[in-house]
């Protein structure tokens, strides 16, 4: 892009970084008219007050486990959903670099359009992306896989806080089981 025509005032605060399409900017703005207000607490343009955004691995063994879980929590409908291989270690994860972007920006399009409070991480066990991202040793033993995703959760954390700092951080590791151990 050599020059860039679009005001200040109109261009959502996210898009410049990464090159979102005119057409894109435009509908993400007229979201944000359609949305008045603004703020922690505050409701989005279609009226709901929505929770959170859940970041989830994309493995099918997990997908109806994990939003089970998210029932469980009494969160079913007031969440939107970010699926991609490893969860947080798929945000963090220096081998998976390129694909943080596309998390970072959609994060702040679910903030700006829904209004979330805080994201909520569900890495998982037995994670293939674990064993791509950071070999097959680093998830040997089931204390070395919980070691790897409480480091990933503490660095996922830190650079919510540097990024989005208004916004607050919730999940763990779940099981095939379905059990959800804290990460924090
Ligand atoms: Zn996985």
């Amino acid at each position: 892009m050599t020059t860039n025509t679009t005001c200040a005032c109109c261009a959502p605060p996210f898009s410049h970084r990464h090159g979102m399409n005119r057409r894109g900017m435009l509908g993400l703005a007229a979201g944000l008219l359609g949305a008045a207000a603004f703020g922690r607490g505050a409701r989005a343009a279609d009226g709901t007050t929505y929770d959170s955004m859940l970041l989830t691995c994309i493995d099918p063994r997990f997908v109806t486990t994990v939003n089970g879980w998210m029932d469980t929590q009494h969160l079913k409908g007031q969440y939107s959903q970010f699926a991609i291989a490893g969860a947080s270690i798929g945000v963090v994860a220096p081998a998976f670099a390129g694909w943080a972007p596309a998390f970072w920006d959609n994060l702040g399009a679910s903030m700006q359009l829904h209004k979330i409070k805080r994201v909520m991480v569900v890495n998982h066990r037995d994670c293939g992306a674990a064993k791509i991202a950071y070999g097959a040793d680093a998830v040997a033993s089931r204390d070395a896989e919980t070691a790897l995703h409480r480091k990933v959760f503490a660095e996922f954390k830190a650079q919510l806080a540097q990024k989005q700092p208004s916004m607050g951080i919730a999940g763990g590791l779940i099981g095939l089981d379905g059990t959800l151990e804290s990460l924090a």
